[in-house]
């Protein structure tokens, strides 16, 4: 073997969405209306779900409670921040949020912190947690898979996305350590600056690609995270084979994420930054310590208003790519859908 083999994990070159386009194929589909977007699915762990397979991304300014809310009007899911307290989880909960499409989210907590504030949501409103996210920057690191593990032990029933990794070898590895679903992604989010501050990377479209069937193979579901620009990239993405899509950037800027509103020329504009930019870490933590770099930015994108908006047109587009492609559904596109490299 030579040096350039031995140093390559394979030969291809690896794709992003920007490097694809879908195929039209004949179609009787004669309406968007006749398309749905809606999935049901049956996880590892026998729970059921019903609902529109995207999930907006735990980040400040967008995972927020009243984004749940209005989203779950499109039976879309919500990855709520792990800053928001429990307490105004039970207030939103008495309010009409609906739990089948607000997910709690954590990262590396502490079990018994995550265990308690899931008992006090459910103890005081009745109602209980079915799906949580469990998120951090490198799902590869051991002690996620003994959280995931020791969480799962504590609570078979509630179903567990977790991640991030982009490979095969991670999903078995989340996998194995119990989890229903598996998030990928490392270096492709619009504030994400991984691949530049460390070289780590892996383009999501072959992430996807690469790790389908393994996911498969394991009875975990796939969730795509990072990189969706423009609603085209979300068909895209269930056509490479994931089952879900969670989207950050594309939903910044609005009503329900509540960032504060700052006018320029008579423009108004809202924040929006990484989790591991210097923003986040002066919100929540006290700035960046010392051993380490931010690994995101933070934007100023224009008010955009309520998220419905923008809603409508990313499913319009969904729905318009299953009709170029003969798809009545999701699961079709996944089944039959097509590239070719651009
Ligand atoms: P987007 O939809 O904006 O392209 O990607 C959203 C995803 O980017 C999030 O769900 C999360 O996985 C990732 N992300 C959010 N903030 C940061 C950050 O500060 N640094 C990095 N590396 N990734 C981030």
């Amino acid at each position: 073997m030579t040096r350039e083999q031995n140093k390559f994990i394979s030969n291809e070159r690896k794709l992003a969405f920007s490097d694809v386009y879908l195929v039209p194929q004949f179609s009787s589909i004669n309406s968007r209306r006749s398309v749905n977007v809606t999935e049901e699915f049956t996880f590892k762990n026998g729970h059921s779900w019903e609902g529109t397979p995207i999930i907006a991304s735990n980040m400040d300014y967008i995972g927020t409670l009243e984004m749940a809310s209005s989203l779950q009007n499109f039976k879309i899911c919500t990855a709520v921040s792990k800053f928001v307290s429990p307490e105004d989880w039970i207030s939103h909960i008495e309010s009409g949020l609906d739990m089948e499409y607000a997910f709690p989210t954590f990262g590396l907590d502490n079990k018994n912190y995550i265990t308690d504030y899931l008992n006090h949501i459910s103890d005081s409103t009745g109602h209980t947690a079915r799906i949580i996210v469990l998120d951090v920057p490198n799902g590869y690191i051991d002690s996620f898979a003994s959280l995931i593990s020791d969480l799962k032990a504590l609570m078979p029933d509630i179903t567990i996305f977790a991640g991030n990794v982009v490979t095969p070898e991670g999903v078995e590895l989340l996998a194995n350590a119990g989890v229903d679903g598996v998030k990928l992604g490392i270096g492709s989010g619009s504030v994400c600056t991984t691949s530049i501050e460390t070289g780590v990377g892996y383009p999501q479209l072959s992430a996807i690609l690469d790790c389908a069937d393994t996911a498969k193979n394991n009875s975990v579901v796939l969730i795509s995270d990072g990189g969706i620009s423009e609603s085209g990239d979300l068909g895209k993405a269930f056509v490479a084979g994931t089952d879900f899509i969670m989207i950050g950037g594309i939903l910044a800027g609005h009503t329900e994420g509540g960032a504060p509103t700052i006018t320029e020329n008579d423009t108004e504009y809202r924040l929006y930054y990484g989790m591991s930019s210097e923003e986040a870490m002066n919100t929540h933590y006290d700035g960046i310590a010392e051993y380490r770099t931010a690994e995101g930015i933070s934007k100023l994108v224009k008010d955009k208003g309520p998220v419905a908006n923008t809603i409508k047109q990313l499913l319009g587009g969904l729905r318009s790519s299953c009709t170029y492609l003969n798809c009545q559904n999701i699961a079709e596109l996944t089944s039959k859908g097509q590239f070719i490299k651009i």
